[in-house]
């Protein structure tokens, strides 16, 4: 389902700086079901800049995660959730769904 080729240049309806924390509010509300860790030794070094949280590994930060990001985007798309990024203390999420369906996606190595 993801392409690799197109990573780059595509448009989100949100900012990469919001994407932390539209990440903390997905898992506050239990929004998004995340990856099985692949690499347990990588799971505890959440400090690296390249870590990314929804793989639990470090290959690229959340905000240039876009398998999550085409998550979100879908979400928002089909009316499950509702970003508003009027707060001063970013992002907020609204749920429309009961709970999403699990989203998997394995195209990270
Ligand atoms: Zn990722």
């Amino acid at each position: 389902m993801t392409d690799p080729s197109r990573k780059k240049g595509k448009k989100y309806p949100f900012d990469d700086d919001d994407i932390q924390g539209i990440f903390d509010e997905l898992m506050a509300i239990k929004a998004i079901s995340l990856l099985e860790p692949k690499r347990s030794a990588e799971v505890n070094k959440t400090n690296d800049p390249k870590y990314c949280p929804y793989h639990w590994i470090i290959s690229h930060p959340i905000k240039d995660c876009y398998v999550f990001k085409d998550i979100i985007k879908d979400m928002m798309r089909r009316g499950e959730i509702e970003i508003e990024r009027a707060s001063p203390k970013g992002p907020t999420i609204s749920s429309n769904a009961t709970l999403m369906a699990e989203h998997k996606d394995d195209s990270y190595p």
